[in-house]
């Protein structure tokens, strides 16, 4: 008998446990967004940086473009921080990202460069906790798909667009351009579609539907996870009455 509910006792740890685990998990990466500001970074005279003719400001904007038509494909909402090669500073940026009417994410696209040519590889940085797991996603999927070194996600407050940016907020280091054959490869439409690619896929997977507020909830059209519960039932119900009565 003692044995009987030591074992259940057991399962019941573990079983809370495990739910814990899960439900953790799932909070931990899923960020609630509908629009993704994407960030080319540098541009017009400010060229970023610069190495045999390749300048980093030309590969951002040529990047944040594939970026965009890959995620407007998922059906998620864009806006681009700048479309052609103008300059414009941290603080044009960082309102682009702040004036979004709906919940978003900032995406800030770079690349890198070392005074050694030997380094290479990609790196992610983020702002606050909650922009972790968006570097972390997409850093993974960059190092690789584009099998190159994966120099880590790093938190970083000194820089603005990270810091003054109200929601979650990433800036990507997308290869050396001081390092011959990344140097190369980064100019080639296969490398950045490869990028952008692996960009969006880490977008997606902590990409959350944001939760409606209570009149948008009885009045939306898209199904979700309600839809198959009993609320959802209800919901359904009401909206139809509703769309009835409509003149
Ligand atoms: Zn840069």
């Amino acid at each position: 008998m003692g044995t009987l509910v030591s074992i259940r006792r057991h399962f019941a740890v573990a079983g809370s446990a495990w739910l814990l685990a899960v439900g953790g998990i799932g909070a931990a990466r899923a960020l609630e967004f509908s629009t993704v500001v994407i960030d080319a970074g540098h541009g017009g005279n400010d060229q970023g940086t610069s190495w045999a003719g390749v300048k980093e400001s030309q590969l951002t904007l040529q990047v944040a473009e594939r970026v965009e038509a890959l995620l407007k494909k998922k059906g998620l909402k864009t806006e681009m921080t700048r479309r052609s090669d103008i300059f414009l500073p941290p603080d044009g940026r960082i309102e682009v990202a702040n004036r979004q009417q709906e919940s978003s994410i900032f995406v800030s696209i770079h690349f890198n460069s070392s005074s050694s040519w030997i380094f290479r590889g990609v790196e992610s940085f983020y702002g606050g906790p909650a922009s972790m797991p968006l570097a972390r996603e997409i850093q993974n999927r960059m190092a690789k798909e584009l099998n190159t070194d994966n120099r880590g996600i790093k938190r970083r407050l000194d820089l603005r667009v990270l810091r003054l940016t109200k929601g979650p907020a990433v800036l990507l280091e997308c290869g050396f351009l001081s390092h011959p054959v990344e140097r190369v490869r980064s100019q080639s439409t296969a490398y950045q579609q490869t990028l952008a690619q692996a960009i969006c896929d880490g977008i997606m997977a902590v990409h959350d539907e944001p939760r409606a507020k209570p009149m948008e909830w009885l009045d939306r059209d898209w199904p979700s996870w309600t839809d198959y519960t009993l609320l959802g039932w209800v919901r359904h119900g009401l909206n139809q009455l509703l769309r009835d009565r409509r003149p």
